[in-house]
C-alpha cells in the first residue's frame, strides 16, 4: 500500500528541514510513501496574493497526512487554516529530555494534548474604539469532550499514569470551568488518576518538577505556552515534533516557526521535523518504523553532529546523514 503524503515546507527553515524528514521517510524501505509538495507562506502569498492557495488545500485534505515546516508572516494564515483542513482537534506535543544533552531537567517525558480547535485561536478579535480591543475566547463541551476524550485514551496507550487537566477557571469560571468540568467528567467515566492544576501554577512546578508530569490536557493557548516552556527544559525549540490528529486525517510539524534569525545559512537542527516525520509513521500503523527514526535521532543527539542550537557546529545536511547513516 502506497501512502500519499502532501508535503508543505512553507518559509525559512521550514525549506531546509521539511527535505530532512521527507529523506528520512524514503528510507525506510518496508513503507512505500507517494509525496506531493505543495506551497504555502509568505513567499507564495508575495507571488499570488493568497498565503494558503486551494491547491495547497487539496493536497492536505486528499492526501493520508501531511508534513508541513513553517509559515513566517503568514502563519496564522496558514497553519490555521491547514490546522482545519485536516479537521484536527488535538494537537499532540511531546517533550522528552536526552540523556546525551545537558538539559535544564534531564528527567522531562511530557505529552501537551492541546486542544486545536477553538479558544482566542477562533480570532473573534474586536476593535471597541481606538484605545480599547477586545478578543472572544470560544470553549464548548464537544471540544472539551473530544480533547479530554482524546489525552486520556493517549495516557492509557502509551503507558503515562499522570494525567493533568490545566485550566485559569478560577479567573475564566465560564469558558475554563466548562473545560475543566467536561474534563473531569471523562476522567470519572473512565475511571482514570488524574490531577488538575492551575495553568500558570503549572508552569512554575513544570521547570520545578517536570517528573512529576505525563500527559497535560490544555486548552488552546495554555497548551501552546506550556509546551514551548518544555522545549527549554529539554533543549531547546529544534527537538519538539507535534502531530495534529482528527479522525480521518492529520498533519505533522515541528513546535518551533521559520526561525528568520537562522534561515538560509543551512544550520537549522531537523530533529523536530524528523521526529515529527517519527510521528506521521506511528499514526499510519508503523509504529516499529516510528521507534527506529526516534533511536536514530537519539544516537545521533548522542554521538553528534550536532547543530549550532545544539552546541555543535553542523549543519542541516550533516545531521541529516548522520541519522540517514543510523537508520
Ligand atoms: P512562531 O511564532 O512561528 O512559533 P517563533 O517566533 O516562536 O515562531 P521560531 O521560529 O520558532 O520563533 O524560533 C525561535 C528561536 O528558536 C529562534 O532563535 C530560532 O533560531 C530558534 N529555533 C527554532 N527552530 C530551530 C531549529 N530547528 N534549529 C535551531 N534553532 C531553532
Amino acid at each position: 500500500m502506497t501512502h500519499e503524503i502532501a508535503v508543505i515546507p512553507g518559509d525559512g527553515i521550514g525549506q531546509e528541514v521539511t527535505p530532512a524528514a521527507v529523506e528520512v521517510l524514503e528510507a525506510i524501505e518496508s513503507v512505500d510513501f507517494d509525496f506531493v509538495e505543495g506551497e504555502a507562506g509568505d513567499a507564495v502569498q508575495a507571488e499570488t496574493g493568497e498565503a494558503l492557495p486551494q491547491a495547497t488545500r487539496d493536497l492536505a485534505a486528499d492526501a493520508d497526512a501531511t508534513l508541513f515546516g513553517a509559515a513566517g508572516e503568514t502563519a496564522a494564515d496558514v497553519i490555521l487554516p491547514l490546522r482545519q483542513v485536516v479537521d484536527s482537534f488535538a494537537n499532540v506535543r511531546p517533550a522528552v529530555s536526552y540523556p546525551a544533552l545537558d538539559a535544564v531537567q534531564p528527567d522531562t517525558d511530557l505529552v501537551f494534548i492541546r486542544e486545536n480547535t477553538e479558544g482566542v485561536y477562533k480570532g473573534i478579535e474586536s476593535e471597541i474604539t481606538d484605545s480599547v480591543t477586545t478578543c472572544t475566547r470560544v470553549i464548548t463541551e464537544e471540544a472539551s469532550r473530544d480533547i479530554a476524550e482524546f489525552g486520556f485514551t493517549y495516557a492509557r496507550q502509551n503507558g503515562y499514569d499522570d494525567v493533568t487537566i490545566a485550566h485559569k477557571a478560577n479567573v475564566m469560571r465560564q469558558t475554563d470551568g466548562l473545560f475543566l468540568e467536561t474534563a473531569e467528567a471523562v476522567g470519572e467515566e473512565r475511571g482514570a488518576d488524574y490531577d488538575t492544576a492551575l495553568m500558570d501554577a503549572l508552569a512554575m512546578h513544570l521547570v520545578m518538577h517536570p517528573e512529576d508530569y505525563g500527559v497535560v490536557i490544555c486548552p488552546n493557548l495554555a497548551g501552546d505556552m506550556l509546551s514551548d516552556l518544555a522545549a527549554g527544559l529539554v533543549g531547546g525549540l529544534g527537538l519538539l515534533p507535534s502531530a495534529n490528529v482528527g479522525p480521518e486525517n492529520a498533519l505533522f510539524e515541528p513546535v518551533h516557526g521559520s526561525a528568520p534569525d537562522i534561515a538560509g545559512q543551512g544550520v537549522a537542527n531537523p530533529s523536530a521535523m524528523i521526529l515529527s516525520a517519527a510521528m506521521l509513521l506511528d499514526h499510519l500503523g508503523y509504529d516499529e518504523e516510528g521507534d527506529r527514526v526516534r533511536a536514530a535521532v537519539e544516537t545521533v543527539l548522542e554521538s553528534g553532529p550536532r547543530t549550532p542550537d545544539l552546541g555543535g557546529d553542523a549543519s542541516t545536511r550533516d545531521v541529516t546523514d548522520a541519522v540517514l547513516g543510523e537508520l
